[in-house]
């Protein structure tokens, strides 16, 4: 039997949860016992047993709606996974106004419209975990990431100040930073790129979507990560500088 790692019968919310990582964590989230609600923007390739709700995290009034139905239906929420992201690749010359935004928008402004509508709920019950998406890009930079790289490093921002106003009311905010994982996401890198990495990595390979889920129920644990907050879990094989 695999730990629970506290997390049976607590309600989680997963945003992007239809593929990649978001799909990961609500497949383990499931095994772990919890009552699972995730939302997607287009592709629904609903989980049996999950909550799966199509509501663009852009959308800052789609997402207050998320927040109600989640707990009129499944009850108070106790976590949230901010995963939804995007990336909009082009060397700065070629960044458009519009990768600009649409990066932005769903990678920074998305976690806001995901958490304004629950975290003062969870300030009033003193209990919840949230954990916000950041990435390696957001830590070193990435050649043709500028938009991307800044979204994430303003998560960790975001993450590190957040931590410490809801400390007082016992609820922590973690981020993670993966690194290069394989789904979708890397399929828009050229294969020479991708070899390139590879190169650069210890592990010599890509991470896997389960394991970064792993690292994600992990903080979000009442019991395994009870004394963390504010910081930011690397997931990335060794692939520092
Ligand atoms: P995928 O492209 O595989 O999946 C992205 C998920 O986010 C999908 O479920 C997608 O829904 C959803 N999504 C995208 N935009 C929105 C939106 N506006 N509103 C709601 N849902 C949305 O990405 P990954 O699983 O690879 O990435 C997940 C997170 O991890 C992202 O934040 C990413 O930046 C981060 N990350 C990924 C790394 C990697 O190498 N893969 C490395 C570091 C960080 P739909 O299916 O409907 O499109």
């Amino acid at each position: 039997m695999i730990p629970s790692f506290g997390l049976e019968n607590k309600v989680v919310l997963v945003t992007g949860g239809s593929r990649g990582i978001g799909a990961a964590i609500v497949s383990l989230l499931l095994d772990l016992g919890s009552k699972v609600a995730y939302t997607y923007r287009s592709h629904d390739d609903s989980q049996i047993g999950t909550m799966a709700i199509p509501a663009d995290v852009t959308n800052a009034a789609a997402m207050a709606v998320v927040t109600q139905q989640v707990e009129e239906k499944l009850g108070p929420i106790y976590g949230i996974v901010a995963n939804a992201g995007i990336t909009r690749d082009n060397f700065f010359p070629k960044l458009t106004p519009a990768d600009w935004d649409a990066v932005v928008d769903t990678n920074l402004k998305g976690v806001y419209n995901t958490l304004i509508p629950i975290i003062p709920k969870m300030y009033k019950r003193r209990s919840g975990s949230v954990v916000c998406m950041s990435s390696i890009s957001g830590e070193r930079g990435n050649i043709g990431q500028t938009n991307y790289a800044a979204s994430k490093a303003a998560i960790i921002g975001f993450t590190k100040s957040l931590a410490q106003e809801a400390a007082r009311y016992e609820v922590r905010v973690n981020a993670i930073a993966p690194g290069f994982i394989k789904t979708d996401m890397l399929n828009p890198v050229p294969e020479k790129v991708k070899q390139q990495i590879l190169s650069e990595i210890p592990l010599s390979r890509f991470g896997k979507p389960e394991e970064v889920a792993w690292s994600i129920a992990f903080l979000l644990s009442p019991i395994a990560s009870s004394y963390i907050t504010g910081s930011v879990l690397r997931v990335n094989g060794g692939h520092y500088t």
